[in-house]
């Protein structure tokens, strides 16, 4: 490996503050103490996986050092890996998913969902001692791989490569087949032709007004029933009623949790994180990186730290007076955060994950239809133009100056939602839009196009 840059790096007056917070806490009860988690992101982690480590003015850990839950919420996702290999090789089955969607059934099954992002770290990660260059690099010759199996004209982000492969052991591949994603439809359906035969189970959702149809939560309900009962017999575990609604309740303390976050970060007087962080902590309100239990712990004490720096109009690091605050829409793809903070933004909200974070699932009856009744009302998942609605309204409510729509090339759903839903909101709110596309080419470093485009918006903004 050739280091071309210096990796980043705690500062030493950081471990004194840290080591004063709470142990992480795991769903099975295990421990890990501040040392250790200290010790792997000064030492192993970066020994390790240098790339992870790297930085540039594209790229890398956030480097508010101040924000000190962001060396837990760091060591979280950096680790998630390590924690799929382990769960697999302990009988766990490890699910395929699409980002976007509620997880309660999956890990109320005894399951654990992994969607295409996490399964391409963690393809990418089993390889150690790799510098950015090389991460990339990798990352790209897997993606050839699907190129040449399935069709260039998909993203690819379905990982169906990855899967096919080998790679990482996955026990079923079983997302839900929703409007947020064109090619995992795609992807699955060629599995049903791969070499290697793993169980699908398509978890079928209704489009076109499915909110106001009775019929289409109790198709979904009936749908969430097959998945836990095919989780549970891959894990050899009866699967109850009471295991989903307990699953239901703490991820609606995780919702909350998020949604408090993100009004009191919208009411700051200045923006108490850099967009890094911001959208790390939100997204912890939906994605749970394999724990729900302890990406719990992490949103609580995010909150709490924010809370102080908001009460004391702390600014989070990177982030300039009177910044242009931007909404972005669409899966999979945003802009570099840190390229926006440079150039004197900062990313408010995202639509993708904000939605499934907006809607809480009831907590009394049959736990499966109240699941269900949430999972048609995500307001990602609406017609277009009530999709357009309902994101004209997270603008008003973070006082974002611009929205810009992104999306991958090959991303067909979003690709088509895209102009709509940024008129419709430049019509309710009179705010600027733009949509940009952006190449599928893995490294932040080769897409000049798309933050040449951020940084002109940015600039007309201002
Ligand atoms: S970029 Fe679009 S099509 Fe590709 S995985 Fe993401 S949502 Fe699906």
């Amino acid at each position: 490996m050739t280091r071309t840059k210096e990796l980043f790096q705690y500062p030493e007056e950081v471990r004194s503050r840290f080591f004063e917070t709470d142990d992480l806490v795991f769903r099975d009860g295990r421990r890990v103490t501040p040392g250790d988690i200290w010790d792997f992101m000064t030492e192993e982690g970066p020994r390790r996986h240098p790339h992870l480590f790297s930085d540039s003015r594209y790229h890398g850990l956030s480097k508010d050092t101040n924000l000190i839950s962001g060396v837990k919420r760091n060591y979280f996702s950096i680790t998630v890996h390590d924690r799929l290999t382990e769960a697999a090789r302990n009988g766990v089955p490890v699910v395929f998913i699409q980002g976007g969607q509620t997880h309660e059934p999956y890990y109320a099954a005894g399951g654990i969902p992994t969607r295409p992002g996490m399964v391409n770290g963690w393809a990418t990660n089993l390889k150690e001692n790799q510098d950015y260059q090389e991460a990339d690099f990798r990352r790209l010759q897997i993606r050839e791989i699907g190129r040449q199996e399935l069709t260039v004209e998909a993203c690819q982000t379905a990982k169906y490569e990855i899967i096919q492969e080998g790679m990482v052991p996955i026990a079923l591949i079983a997302p839900y087949l929703c409007l947020r994603c064109s090619d995992i439809a795609y992807g699955v359906e060629a599995h049903r032709h791969g070499n290697i035969k793993i169980p699908l189970l398509l978890v079928d959702s209704p489009v076109n007004h499915q909110r106001d149809k009775k019929w289409a939560a109790e198709y979904v309900a009936d749908n969430l029933r097959r998945l836990t009962q095919k989780i549970g017999e891959l894990g050899n575990r009866e699967v109850t009623d009471e295991d989903i609604m307990n699953e239901i309740k703490l991820h609606n303390q995780k919702r909350r949790l998020a949604r408090d976050y993100v009004k009191l970060w919208w009411g700051a007087k200045v923006p108490p994180t850099n967009s890094t962080d911001h959208t790390g902590i939100m997204q912890l309100g939906n994605e749970s990186n394999s724990d729900p239990v302890a990406a719990k712990q992490i949103l609580e004490e995010s909150y709490n730290e924010v809370k102080d720096s908001v009460k004391n109009s702390i600014k989070g690091e990177g982030i300039e007076d009177d910044p242009v605050r931007l909404f972005i829409c669409g899966s999979c793809v945003n802009p570099s955060m840190k390229h926006v903070d440079s150039l004197g933004g900062v990313v408010v909200g995202k639509d993708d994950g904000w939605s499934e974070v907006s809607v809480d699932v009831e907590e009394t009856g049959d736990p499966y239809e109240k699941l269900a009744k949430a999972i048609v009302s995500f307001p990602y998942e609406l017609p277009t133009e009530e999709r357009g609605l309902w994101t004209a309204e997270q603008v008003v409510r973070s006082n974002a100056d611009g929205l810009i729509f992104m999306h991958q090339w090959g991303c067909n759903y979003q690709s088509g939602a895209a102009r709509m839903v940024a008129d419709v909101v430049r019509e309710e709110t009179g705010i600027p839009t733009i949509t940009i596309e952006r190449a599928m080419a893995e490294s932040r470093e080769g897409h000049e196009q798309m933050h040449s485009r951020v940084e002109i918006f940015i600039e007309m903004l201002r």
